[in-house]
Parts: C-alpha cells; structure tokens; sequence
C-alpha cells in the first residue's frame, strides 16, 4: 500500500493486485475498507483475492499471469514477499543455538538464546518486525546485562503506523479482539471532520 501510494503519488499509472480480501487485515476492517476507497480515489486501481501465477519479462514489457488465467502487463512490478529471520551462515547452528522452522532465533523473556551467552533482538526473533520494537528489546537486553535489572517487553500497546496514502495508524487492540478478549465493549467511531479519517475508540464497560 505504501509503495502504491508513492508510485501513484509520482504519477505512475499503478495497480495494486491483493491477495486478502481488505487491505491490512491486522487493522479494524473498515480502516482497511476506507483505505481502498480513499488510495481508488487516487487513481490507484485495486484488485482483492488476485494471486499471481508467473512473471514474465519480454523485451521492455513484464507480462504478468495471474491464477485465474487473465493476463496484463507493465513496465516495472514490484512484489512485496514479506520477510523471514535472515538467519543463514551466520554461525548460529554451529554455536548450537536454537531456531524456528523459518529461521527465527528462539529466545526466553529477555532475549536470551539457550546459549547463555548469545542474545538475539529485532526482526531474527520475529515477534513484531518494528524499528522501535527492535530498540525497545535492544534497551531490555542493555538494562539487563548493565543494569543488573530486568524487565520484560509489553507488546500489548505498540504504535503502528501504514504510510500509505491517506495514513493509518492504530494502537491497543482492534474491536474484534477487545470484544473477544473482553466482551461488552463499548465502540464509538466520531464522524470526523474528513470521511476520510475515520477515527474509533474501543473501550471496555465500566
Ligand atoms: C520496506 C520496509 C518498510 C518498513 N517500514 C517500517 C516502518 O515504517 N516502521 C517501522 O517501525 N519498521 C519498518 N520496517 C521494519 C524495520 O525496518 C525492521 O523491523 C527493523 O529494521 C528491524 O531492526 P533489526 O535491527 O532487527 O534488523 P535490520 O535493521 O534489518 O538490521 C540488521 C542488520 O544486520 C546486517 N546483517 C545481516 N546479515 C549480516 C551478516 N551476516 N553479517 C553482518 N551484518 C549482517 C544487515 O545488513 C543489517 O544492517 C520496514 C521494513 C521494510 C523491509
């Protein structure tokens, strides 16, 4: 979304293929609702449950085959994959410390691997793949070793931001998740100023 927004915002004509079936699913539904709505109005062509099936680069032109069989092309495509722990040649498994499936260096509360002397923070742990995050762990580690006092991470309430265009941000948890985690919550979503800045707060009944 962010890369659609910037390219859209230089003037490339850009499609935006979806595999989900609202834009940022982590979010409250209708933030990702009213996103697709306000990036369309931009002139942002979005398409929802799109899976794409090959790549093809032919001559200048990138023919791309989606799995329904449709077919389109464009000058520059960028796929976004996501991210695993870049954890390979590092050593690690010669030094006997313990990893995930997918590459990430399991680690106790305060970071510490099963080798007592090696610790691991930041995106290799895969808890919540954030700058502020991984220098919030980082201070634990610090205070630990340094401080000779310990604290545990909250990653209850972490700021996230989307810098799409418009922007989203959200905090604490979504509706869907207070109401499961605590039953009768009370939503209250102010018509703000702009449609297109829906803001909500979810709170718990006294
Ligand atoms: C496109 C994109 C947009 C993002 N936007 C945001 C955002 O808006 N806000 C936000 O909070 N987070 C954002 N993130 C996530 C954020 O970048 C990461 O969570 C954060 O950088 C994690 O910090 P880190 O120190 O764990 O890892 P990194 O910042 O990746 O640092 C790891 C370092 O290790 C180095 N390295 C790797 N292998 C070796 C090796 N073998 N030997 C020596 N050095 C090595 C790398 O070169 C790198 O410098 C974004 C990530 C991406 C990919």
């Amino acid at each position: 979304m962010e890369f659609a927004s910037i390219f859209n915002g230089l003037g490339a004509r850009t499609s935006l293929l979806y595999r989900g079936e609202h834009l940022i699913k982590e979010f409250d539904a209708d933030l990702g609702i009213t996103l697709a709505v306000e990036m369309e109005k931009k002139g942002i062509k979005i398409r929802f449950k799109t899976l794409i099936s090959k790549i093809e680069k032919t001559g200048d032109e990138i023919r791309v085959t989606l799995a329904d069989g449709t077919t389109g092309s464009c000058d520059v495509l960028m796929y976004a994959t996501g991210r695993a722990p870049n954890t390979k040649g590092l050593g690690l498994e010669e030094a006997g410390v313990k990893m995930a499936d997918n590459g990430a260096v399991i680690v106790d509360e305060q970071f510490q691997t099963n080798v007592e002397s090696i610790h691991a923070i930041g995106d290799v742990v895969d808890r919540m793949q954030l700058t502020p995050v991984a220098l919030a762990e980082g201070m634990v580690v610090a205070d630990r070793l340094f401080n000779t006092h310990s604290r545990q991470m909250d990653y209850q309430f972490v700021p996230t931001a989307v810098f799409s265009h418009p922007n989203v941000g959200t905090v604490g948890l979504t509706e869907a998740q207070a109401r499961a985690k605590y039953g009768d919550v009370k939503s209250s979503a102010p018509t703000s100023r702009r449609s297109s800045t829906p803001c909500r707060t979810v709170t718990k009944r006294p």
